[in-house]
């Protein structure tokens, strides 16, 4: 057995080693915007790529105190929830639709793939229940996860005469125009496109009583905060705000404070990635081919559904093209697509038509693809809190998955026009 692939995740595991890794590492290449410098990979410490998934200090343990039925929630709604087959609250669930209830600010942090969305749906769609006139303001990072939070909610507010849209850049805002003048309880979007309404004058967010931030320390990063300040500087004084995320470094926390009062926080995180998620480093030596290892391991049968992640743009399509050539059915997000070939690779791998999917960091935070058994970093995160969000697509709702980093080697992909200058990775 040359490598340590091959190995059944064991001679190559440093469990120990990996206890002392933190949140907001930067590995060297860029900020955690996915811009900036390039650094030498030599700070990179590919221990805090190893973890054995453990079944001990599992979340699963958590026994919920409430069910479902006992929060004070419409009736109505707690059916939506059973449809949902969502038996019993998961933690976050647990501990913070209660204080979203009472009506307070909440910073609620959580693992990947462990229901944050519903932790803040649920509470909201219940207000609006009980008094129609209360208006909710969801933003998201990607347009992605902004359409995913949609039919999320639409699904809880079936059949409630509750109404939202969602409003994404790459689609036409003719038809969003149009469904917000119908009328609407929840708006859920991307910050450009919800500033670029509110410039129109087709929104006041002054009539927005509450707001979620979903994937908050990204949404409060260096590449969305000028457009957030925007946005919250025309939400009414009098308000309820959430922040959510499973990755919040002290800095972004701080900011979180100016923006809410006297919030809760909750915090149901035991450690930094996922315990779902098996995570080990394939080494590859200088003369070694990624492309070739990459196809190796593909063609093994237990990688059933695989998510890969490149640096960039045209890293993701010469990967995708090189994976085609071996005969490989790939497909690909990445900020270059138009919108509607990212929904359609999306779905195609959602629903298993597509096996492999590669993309950039545009498809890292908070989508909730079932049964992914591997993700693959072809290319090393910007950030380890990038690294978290990554993995954390595999492994979600008490699923197991496996995550691997590749170390070293060359891509032999590059194609004229390859740049190694890191492009702003989250669109
Ligand atoms: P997060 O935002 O924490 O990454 P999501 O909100 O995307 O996680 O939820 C992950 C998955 O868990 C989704 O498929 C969601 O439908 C499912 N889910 C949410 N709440 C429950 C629950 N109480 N019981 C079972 N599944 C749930
Ligand atoms: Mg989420």
């Amino acid at each position: 057995m040359r490598r340590n692939f091959r190995k059944p995740f064991g001679a190559s595991f440093r469990s120990s080693s990996f206890q002392g890794s933190r949140s907001r590492r930067n590995f060297g290449r860029g900020r955690s915007s996915g811009g900036g410098g390039y650094q030498k990979s030599s700070r990179i410490n590919e221990s805090m790529f190893i973890n054995k998934a453990s079944e001990n200090d599992h979340i699963l343990d958590y026994v919920a105190k409430h069910k479902f039925s006992d929060f004070k929630i419409e009736e109505r709604l707690k059916q939506n929830i059973s449809k949902k087959k969502f038996d019993k609250p998961m933690v976050i669930q647990d501990k913070a639709i209660p204080e979203i209830l009472r009506g307070k600010d909440v910073i609620g942090l959580a693992d990947t793939g462990t229901g944050k969305t519903a932790a803040f749906l649920i509470p909201f769609i219940d207000k609006i229940l009980k008094d129609r006139n209360q208006k909710i303001l969801i933003v998201a990072p990607t347009r992605e996860l902004a359409l995913q939070i949609n039919s999320e909610f639409m699904d809880l507010a079936r059949g409630l005469n509750i109404y939202s849209v969602a409003v994404v850049g790459g689609a036409g805002i003719r038809e969003q125009i149009y469904q917000i003048r119908r009328g609407i309880n929840a708006l859920i979007g991307t910050p450009g496109r919800l500033k670029d309404l509110a410039n129109r004058r087709v929104i006041n967010l002054n009539i927005f009583q509450n707001v979620v931030l979903d994937e908050a320390d990204r949404m409060l990063d260096m590449g969305f905060i000028v457009d957030i300040k925007f946005l919250l500087g025309q939400l009414p004084k009098e308000r309820q705000t959430v922040f959510f995320s499973a990755t919040l470094s002290k800095e972004i926390e701080n900011l979180t404070k100016d923006f809410s009062k006297d919030p809760v926080k909750i915090e149901t995180k035991i450690r930094d990635t996922s315990s779902n998620v098996e995570q080990d480093i394939v080494k590859i030596s200088p003369s070694e081919s990624k492309i070739e290892i990459l196809s190796g391991l593909l063609a093994k049968k237990d990688f059933k559904k695989v998510l890969i992640f490149a640096r960039t743009k045209i890293g993701v399509e010469n990967l995708v093209d090189a994976l085609k050539d071996k005969g490989f059915k790939a497909d690909s997000i990445h900020g270059d697509r138009n919108q509607s070939s990212r929904q359609r690779a999306l779905k195609s791998f959602k629903e298993d038509r597509v096996k492999i999917l590669v993309a950039t960091d545009v498809a890292a935070r908070g989508l909730d693809i079932p049964e992914v058994t591997h993700v693959i970093n072809y290319d090393i995160p910007n950030t380890y809190d990038d690294y978290i969000h990554r993995i954390g697509r595999t492994g979600r709702v008490n699923k197991k998955g496996i995550a691997l980093t590749f170390i070293g080697g060359k891509s032999h992909l590059r194609k004229s026009g390859y740049s190694r200058k890191p492009i702003r990775n989250y669109n």
